[in-house]
């Protein structure tokens, strides 16, 4: 042990990102094992009755069950909690578990939530659907327009809720500006940070108080398992977040807290080169297809503020076909190297139609007003060459007749 660093705050907290996604969080048992070790054990055996009875009395540190602590899950949730720059972060078993507990851990019956119309599918449901059923009424807006936030504040409003850039659509909301707007009410922020992670936009650096991840996305990033975080402060997360997670149980499980450990070592060089790969291929379209919502493109209205607020653009960007779900089926079925997938954050180029997938449950009004039309792709870039994917995207336009 006397040669990790990557638990001492002190010293982590003050490394670059690339060497945080390597080394922060990493603790070695006396064996000095260099990789992060794989505890898969479900509960601790003590030496005597005494230290269970201080453990449970919080007056001892030290597991006592892996719903409550694991090593290997500690390690992720203490590298992922230094990159973020936040206080604290605890896992959840996917990234729809961590919304659903950074949302419930805090609403209560007669609170009032305001969110993103523009988001994942899921996350629209937990506010059209979960939350209403339990008292909790909700607003949801335009994201990308500041004021809408502040017009849509009640007396009893808790929380906002979104992400940017937004999926599918590529929205760009202003992380500061809505920080502020919330500060001044009282309300928490929180942030689905899945299409960045830390590496690309750390929301917190903004004011933002809670950022929620999906880690099966580009933190794992070789689309291996499913995995959530929620990172806030110590307050937050040890007295809203630690009760309702500790007694609802949605935890990751050791092994995939392992992969996705093995995952952030390359998160930095994944990130940079799959945004490479992601602007090229977006100016490879710009001009062949209808419309290219990229937020590196001078055509993105976002432009200047995606470029404020993130240091690059992702691997993940959205186009319109002029000839609807028609031409949108014919290209993907035209593809020979990338899949046809509605996974993101993979290390592979997938690519899919949300109207009749992802956002296929909302129906034609619902796609309508979150702007979707029925001859939209959405892309994850991968890390393949990207001529290699130029060449596939240019034959596949020409199977679809561009
Ligand atoms: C994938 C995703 C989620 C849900 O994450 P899971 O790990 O699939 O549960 C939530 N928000 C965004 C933006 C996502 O891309």
């Amino acid at each position: 042990m006397k040669r990790t660093t990557g638990q001492d705050r002190s010293t982590t907290r003050n490394w670059r990102p690339a060497t945080q996604a390597i080394r922060a969080g990493t603790w070695r048992s006396e064996m000095g094992e260099t990789s992060e070790a794989l505890f898969l054990t479900s509960g601790y055996s003590y030496d005597d009755a005494a230290t269970p009875a201080a453990r449970f009395m919080g007056e001892a540190e030290g597991m006592t069950y892996s719903r409550l602590q694991n090593p290997t899950v500690q390690m992720l949730e203490e590298r992922i909690a230094v990159m973020e720059g936040a206080d604290a972060c605890r896992t959840q078993a996917s990234g729809m578990a961590a919304m659903t507990a950074a949302l419930l851990c805090q609403l209560s019956a007669g609170d009032h939530m305001v969110a993103a119309r523009a988001a994942f599918g899921s996350c629209r449901w937990l506010g059209d659907h979960l939350l209403p059923r339990f008292g909790i009424e909700v607003t949801v807006i335009d994201a990308r327009d500041t004021r809408a936030w502040e017009e849509a504040i009640r007396p009893n409003t808790k929380v906002f809720f979104f992400e940017t850039p937004a999926n599918p659509t590529m929205d760009v909301a202003d992380l500061a500006a809505i920080a502020d707007i919330a500060k001044a009410h009282g309300i928490t922020t929180v942030v689905d940070n899945a299409f960045c992670t830390p590496v690309l936009q750390r929301p917190m650096d903004f004011g933002i108080d809670v950022v929620a991840y999906s880690a099966t996305k580009l933190m794992d990033g070789q689309g291996r398992v499913l995995a959530g975080a929620v990172c806030g402060s110590e307050e937050f997360i040890n007295e809203k977040l630690m009760p309702f997670q500790r007694n609802t149980g949605p935890n990751l499980s050791p092994f995939n807290a392992w992969v996705v450990l093995k995952g952030l070592e390359t998160l930095d060089l994944r990130a940079q080169r799959q945004s490479e790969n992601a602007l090229a291929l977006g100016q490879f379209l710009e001009g062949r297809v209808g419309q290219v919502l990229h937020p590196w493109l001078d055509s993105h209205p976002g432009k200047a503020l995606a470029q404020k607020q993130m240091k690059a653009c992702g691997p993940i960007f959205s186009f319109v076909l002029d000839g609807g779900r028609a031409q949108a089926h014919a290209l993907l079925d035209g593809l020979q190297l990338i899949d046809i997938s509605n996974n993101i954050g993979d290390s592979r180029s997938l690519m899919c139609h949300p109207a009749s997938t992802t956002h296929h449950n909302m129906g034609p009004e619902g796609r309508e007003a979150m702007g979707i039309p029925e001859g939209m792709l959405r892309i994850n870039v991968g890390l393949e060459h990207i001529d290699d994917l130029i060449e596939d995207m240019d034959q596949a336009l020409k199977q679809a007749g561009l």
